[in-house]
């Protein structure tokens, strides 16, 4: 009997977490929109999540008629700061979103802590933290729930794509039933753009060419002849009828490709972001601040502060390094309508002046020793010379 390949890719995802189960759905948003759902969040409840995310994010919770309430970060991880997280917890608060940024765990001990006392659920967002690990313990372990994502630049890439990996049997169970009753199957055509995608992908996209390989990607979505990770539907807090969608067997065939590789991802990214440490430091700037005996992170991408972003980021652009810029505001991208997501700004202080000033480096396969040394030499050289 041949094993369906989704329900395979699930089962050794699962496994990796040891976790009770997994489920695959089509993006990372749709696996965070299936927890919430499953645990019951729906009008006047209040989600808690950081002031530094994207807005593909906090859309599961409007779909829902929930409020995110967002809480600032801590300067050096980028994370939800514990120590602001109790006064934002209130009789209505259902859920905890604890976000691993750039592969940066939580403070987990206090976050769990804290979380305990006021017996509110944690899921972890674990879209840039995939093999992360906190005092020895993988990231996605720790709450109730963790949900992944595969999209084009998250640790591995299915195209698109998204897990959730369940850790109580009784919301596995909802879960289950949901997905059932509700999702729906991806369509023949949007697999095979996707897959079409993909091939693209592997063939060209370097850094040098990753800016080019965007703006034509960005450009061939709003035509229409491909799947963008976002709809423009996205951008507003209202849910699309086929949004609660399973993955298809060719994301499952490529998920399960990158897992038998996934040691050597992990090692790769941990290798490359030791040495942006290194070439860093030997520039005189200042390079990651984490607790190297609590934390032991796997970077999606290597933040770095610097002046004058956004010059700096076009003079990137143009001369072919790949610079990225997450997140651009407090809800990524720069157009999100702050105030319709109940975001004021002044809110939170930390993410507001880190979107002001982080750009981050590529760890990914391509990314090669001169790869970064040369990326090092660009932005360093753009800082002395501004
Ligand atoms: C990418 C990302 C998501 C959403 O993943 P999709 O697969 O694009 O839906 C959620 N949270 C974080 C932190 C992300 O980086």
């Amino acid at each position: 009997m041949t094993r369906d390949i989704i329900e395979q890719y699930e089962q050794e995802f699962s496994s990796l977490f040891q976790a009770k189960r997994a489920f695959a759905f089509w993006k990372g948003r749709v696996a965070l929109y299936a927890i919430l759902k499953a645990m019951g969040i729906g009008q006047r409840d209040e989600v808690i999540l950081p002031g530094y995310t994207c807005v593909m994010n906090v859309n599961p919770i409007k779909y829902l008629g929930a409020k995110p309430v967002y809480v600032d970060i801590e300067p050096n991880t980028f994370n939800i700061n514990p120590k602001l997280l109790p006064e934002k917890i209130t009789n209505r608060t259902k859920v905890i979103i604890a976000q691993h940024t750039y592969g940066y765990v939580c403070d987990m001990d206090a976050v769990m802590e804290i979380a305990g006392q006021k017996q509110v659920p944690v899921i972890e967002d674990c879209c840039l933290s995939l093999g992360s690990k906190y005092k020895g313990q993988l990231a996605g372990t720790f709450g109730e729930a963790a949900y992944f994502s595969f999209q084009w630049n998250k640790p591995y890439t299915t195209g698109l794509g998204g897990m959730a990996v369940i850790n109580a049997e009784e919301l596995a169970e909802r879960i289950e039933t949901l997905v059932e009753k509700q999702a729906c199957e991806p369509g023949f055509q949007e697999v095979m753009m996707l897959w079409v995608q993909l091939c693209i992908y592997r063939a060209f996209v370097y850094p040098r060419t990753t800016a080019l390989a965007q703006s034509l990607f960005r450009y061939l979505t709003k035509k229409g002849v491909i799947v963008g990770s976002s709809a423009a539907s996205e951008f507003k807090p209202t849910m699309a009828d086929d949004f609660l969608k399973k993955t298809s067997n060719m994301q499952a065939g490529s998920g399960l490709k990158a897992l038998k590789k996934l040691d050597n991802i992990i090692a790769h990214r941990k290798v490359m972001a030791d040495l942006y440490d290194r070439l860093l430091s030997e520039k005189g700037w200042p390079t990651r601040q984490y607790d190297r005996s609590v934390m032991q992170p796997v970077m999606v991408r290597y933040p770095v502060r610097i002046k004058q972003k956004d010059k700096a980021l076009s003079k990137a652009a143009k001369a072919g390094k790949e610079l990225g810029s997450w997140f651009e505001c407090p809800l990524h991208p720069i157009e999100t309508p702050l105030q319709t997501y109940d975001y004021t700004v002044g809110m939170c202080p930390e993410a507001e002046k880190a979107a002001r000033e982080v750009v981050n480096l590529p760890l990914h396969s391509r990314v090669s020793e001169k790869t970064a040394w040369q990326i090092v030499d660009f932005i360093t050289a753009f800082t002395a010379s501004n």
